[in-house]
Formats: C-alpha cells, structure tokens, sequence
C-alpha cells in the first residue's frame, strides 16, 4: 500500500514533465525537475495538487510558484553558458522547492529567507528530500550576500518595485538575474549585465508575492 502511495506522486510528476516539455521547457531543467518530489515541499493537505499547473499556499501568506513559472525562470538562468553559471543567489526561499531544483543544476546555491520560520521549513524539506548542499541564509534580499559574491546568476521569486543596486553589483559581468518586478501588475524580468552596462528584457507578465523590506 505504501509502495502505491508513492507511485501517485510518481505518476503525477511524470504528468507535469511531460506537461513542461510540451510547454517547451528543455531537457536540463525537465530533468532536474524530475528529481525534485515537488510534494514533499508542501503540506500534507496540498500533497495531491503538489503537480499541478498552479501556485500553492506555503504559509505565512506565502506561495510556492507554480511548476511552469519555476521551469521557466531555472531555464532562463541556466540558458545563458551553463558552465559558466556556477554560484547562484536565489532571494526568497519560501519552502526551499526552487532551491532544490537549482542545486540539481548548479555548481553552489546560495538562497536568502526574510522570514526564519520559513527558512527552518525549507531546511526540513531539504533535509528530507536529500538535496543539502545549498547555503540557507536568513536576510533581507535587497541587500543580497556580499560576503559570498560575485555571483553567476540571480534569480528572485518575490517581487520587486525596481531592481536592488546591491544585487547587480554582486553579479559578475556576463552573469544574469533573472527577477519579477510590479506591484499589482508584474513582468519578469532577464537583466544582463556586460561590461559595456545592463540589458534589460521585459518577459511574461507574472504574479507573485511582495519583496518585502527587513529579516523578521
Ligand atoms: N522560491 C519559493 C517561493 C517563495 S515565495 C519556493 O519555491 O517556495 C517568496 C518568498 O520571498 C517568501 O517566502 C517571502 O518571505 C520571501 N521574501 C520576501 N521579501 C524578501 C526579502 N526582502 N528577502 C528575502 N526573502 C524575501
């Protein structure tokens, strides 16, 4: 009985995968996806509609996004020379979800919580899923992680009214951010920072919750 549990989730992951990559989403990420059990990211009551197309409580007024937004935004970051996106910064932990499919991809994660309560969450969901090697780091993200910079690649999955002058000096020349900005109406945003400046592309319209100021 529990061996057809756990085929549920299996049967409902493969659904999503074959759902992304229909979507258009490629094989890297697709992959990485498939080894993430995006159920056990979320609460016990939420676990069956854990692989659908659409966002989901995490508490806290939080959300996680939903698996295209997160597919879309992994590739987008990954998409710009692989080899060379080693160390990612992610700002908004929230359940640890995008974190873990980022540290199938990357090299080293590093990824900052206002929240505490949310960090130790995403940290017992890390744990229980076995992907451990990304650097949880409780702050406010608008400052982002000088101590460990420069960065590859910056992705943000809470959204911002402009984008943070401390991150995009923590990226390198030729790293990339990829982050939503807006209040009630939102776009993601692919900024590209060469050394000649900043190149920035407006994306999809998006929705998701606040940056907010302040670690509490
Ligand atoms: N990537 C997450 C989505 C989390 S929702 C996941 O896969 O579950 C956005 C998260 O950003 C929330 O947890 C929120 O608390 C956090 N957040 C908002 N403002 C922040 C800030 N200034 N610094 C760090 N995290 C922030």
């Amino acid at each position: 009985m529990h061996t057809a549990h756990w085929t549920g989730y299996e049967n409902r992951r493969s659904r999503m995968i074959e759902r992304l990559a229909q979507m258009g989403i490629g094989q890297p990420v697709l992959q990485a996806m498939a080894g993430v059990p995006r159920h056990l990211f979320v609460e016990e009551a939420l676990r069956t509609r854990a692989y659908d197309e659409m966002s989901l409580p995490l508490g806290l007024g939080q959300t996680i996004s939903q698996p295209y937004t997160v597919a879309k935004m992994t590739e987008l970051l990954w998409g710009k020379t692989p080899q060379s996106m080693r160390r990612v910064l992610e700002i908004g932990t929230g359940c640890g979800y995008q974190t873990a499919v980022l540290v199938k991809l990357f090299g080293e994660v590093y990824s900052m919580e206002r929240i505490a309560a949310l960090l130790d969450k995403a940290r017992a969901h890390l744990r229980a899923v076995k992907l451990v090697r990304a650097r949880l780091v409780h702050g406010d993200g608008h400052l982002g992680l000088p101590e460990c910079a420069p960065f590859d690649g910056i992705i943000m999955t809470a959204a911002a009214t402009h984008i943070p002058e401390a991150l995009l000096d923590q990226l390198v020349v030729g790293g990339r951010m990829i982050l939503p900005i807006g209040t009630q109406e939102q776009h993601l945003w692919m900024i590209d920072k060469h050394a000649s400046g900043i190149e920035k592309t407006q994306l999809d319209p998006v929705r998701f919750v606040p940056l907010l100021p302040g670690a509490i």
